[in-house]
């Protein structure tokens, strides 16, 4: 936490900072390698023609990049020309993967199966950061004591569990243990503070909650912004089209990225209203840091406070049961060696039957608002085929956007051999040519126009092919 900011706190929120003061200077630095290589990434993929061709066969091989990053390529305008070029040199590789001859390729399956979860920016970002969390891991398992292993005490709860994954279970166990302290620290002081409520809603409001600030970011990290591209565009399609029938005809947008979309404001609408039942809270209340950060800006602190509470209580039921994992893995090691060395001595297996415990299997919860989003997604998708079944949605299909890459790949990978698999490939592959076109036509205007094409409609249309639009 900068100076400034520590200044703009209220002195009744201070007291965040002392009780945990390790968390006050919380900028976690794996996310800042994270967001400054996210920077860099950009720069060296689409600034240096001598990577063109590495970047085309990488964006080839995800068929685009995430909503977030397609939102960032899309503010690039001094790096146009490189855009240009590598999209330009994508189609033709991505052209034949879309025959439909070829869709049971082991290369096709690869891509189009892995393609909804892939983003060569996020895997630039997740490699930089995890070889700081590799440095961390060295410098955590070497330290002698808790002075020399202090770097654990800035991690958001993300990377944190990054490194401890990487830690062997001893001092696993000891890391744990530390950062669940940091954690009851942070949930007795954000209790306080709800408790408080008087100073809570009189709080200037900086990025939705200012007191809450350390806490924030122990939580949910660096912030994470908003994927959406074009508010205004997104808004009125929501509009015009109430429902998928309506959607697979509108000329602007993939209707699966607009179900999707739709599915994002009604969970952000229900938030507040879960947050007055606080017995369905669970089934609302956001874990992972990109809807922690959604709700976040909606800038009111109370709710703020209230689902920060929510995801801390999650993360420190994740740890406990992480501890007790370790604990039972070190009993159950410890009875087997028991066992063998009885075997040793007599050379016989030992007539008591031994009950050995069975180790714990602990996986993180999901978010809700994550299993949301996905649920809709499938349906989306499922539905897509459905309506297309009728020749007069296939009509309407073809005179809509069609999908994006993202979505074309789930719904093709899915879709029933004959007319249905068919019109999907051969009308991805004509709004394939279109870009193309598209991209030549720019490529001969560039030298004139070099900044200005960027924010024209199409240009932007087409280029959320290639990820997206929410
Ligand atoms: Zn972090
Ligand atoms: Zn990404
Ligand atoms: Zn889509
Ligand atoms: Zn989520």
């Amino acid at each position: 936490m900068n100076a400034n900011h520590q200044h703009r706190l209220p002195a009744a929120l201070c007291h965040i900072d002392r009780l945990a003061p390790e968390i006050a200077e919380c900028a976690c630095p794996v996310c800042e390698t994270f967001a400054h290589s996210e920077a860099e990434y950009f720069g060296r993929a689409f600034g240096d023609s001598r990577r063109f061709t590495a970047t085309s066969e990488a964006v080839t091989d995800t068929l685009g990049f995430c909503a977030r990053h397609g939102a960032t390529l899309l503010s690039q305008e001094h790096l146009l020309r490189g855009i240009v070029h590598v999209f330009r040199d994508v189609l033709p590789r991505l052209v034949p993967l879309l025959l439909e001859e070829y869709i049971h390729e082991d290369r096709v399956q690869q891509v189009f199966f892995g393609a909804s979860s892939a983003c060569p920016a996020c895997a630039y970002g997740d490699r930089a950061a995890a070889r700081h969390t590799g440095r961390l891991v060295r410098q955590f398992s070497g330290g002698r004591n808790q002075a020399e292993r202090a770097p654990l005490d800035s991690l958001c709860i993300r990377h944190f569990q990054m490194l401890a994954g990487a830690l062997k279970p001893e001092i696993r166990m000891t890391a744990l243990s530390r950062y669940l302290r940091i954690l009851d620290h942070a949930a007795r002081a954000t209790k306080k503070l709800l408790r408080s409520r008087l100073e809570l809603d009189a709080l200037p409001l900086e990025h939705g909650a200012a007191g809450l600030h350390s806490t924030l970011e122990l939580i949910g990290g660096r912030s994470v912004p908003e994927p959406c591209h074009d508010g205004d565009a997104l808004a009125e399609a929501l509009q015009r089209c109430p429902t998928l029938a309506e959607a697979i005809a509108y000329p602007n947008v993939c209707p699966v990225c607009l179900e999707l979309s739709r599915a994002r404001r009604r969970w952000i609408h229900d938030v507040p209203l879960a947050a007055e039942f606080k017995q369905i809270g669970w089934l609302f209340f956001p874990t992972c840091p990109e809807h922690l950060w959604t709700v976040i800006r909606l800038g009111d602190s109370k709710l703020t406070g209230t689902v920060i509470t929510h995801a801390l209580q999650v993360e420190i039921g994740h740890i406990r049961q992480q501890i007790q994992a370790l604990v039972r893995a070190a009993e159950i090691e410890e009875e087997l060696a028991r066992e063998a060395a009885a075997f040793a001595r007599s050379g016989t297996r030992s007539k008591r039957k031994t009950e050995i415990q069975k180790p714990i299997t602990v996986r993180p919860a999901q978010c809700p608002a994550c299993e949301r989003l996905a649920i809709v997604e499938d349906y989306a998708t499922g539905s897509m085929l459905e309506l297309l079944r009728q020749r007069k949605h296939r009509n309407a299909f073809h005179r809509g956007y069609g999908l994006c890459m993202k979505h074309f790949a789930q719904v093709y990978l899915i879709a029933p051999k004959g007319v249905l698999r068919s019109i999907l490939a051969e009308g991805q592959r004509d709004r394939l040519g279109g870009f193309a076109s598209m991209l030549d036509e720019m490529l001969r205007a560039l030298p004139e126009h070099e900044t200005t094409v960027m924010g024209e409609a199409p240009w932007g249309m087409a280029l959320h092919r290639f990820c997206g639009f929410a």
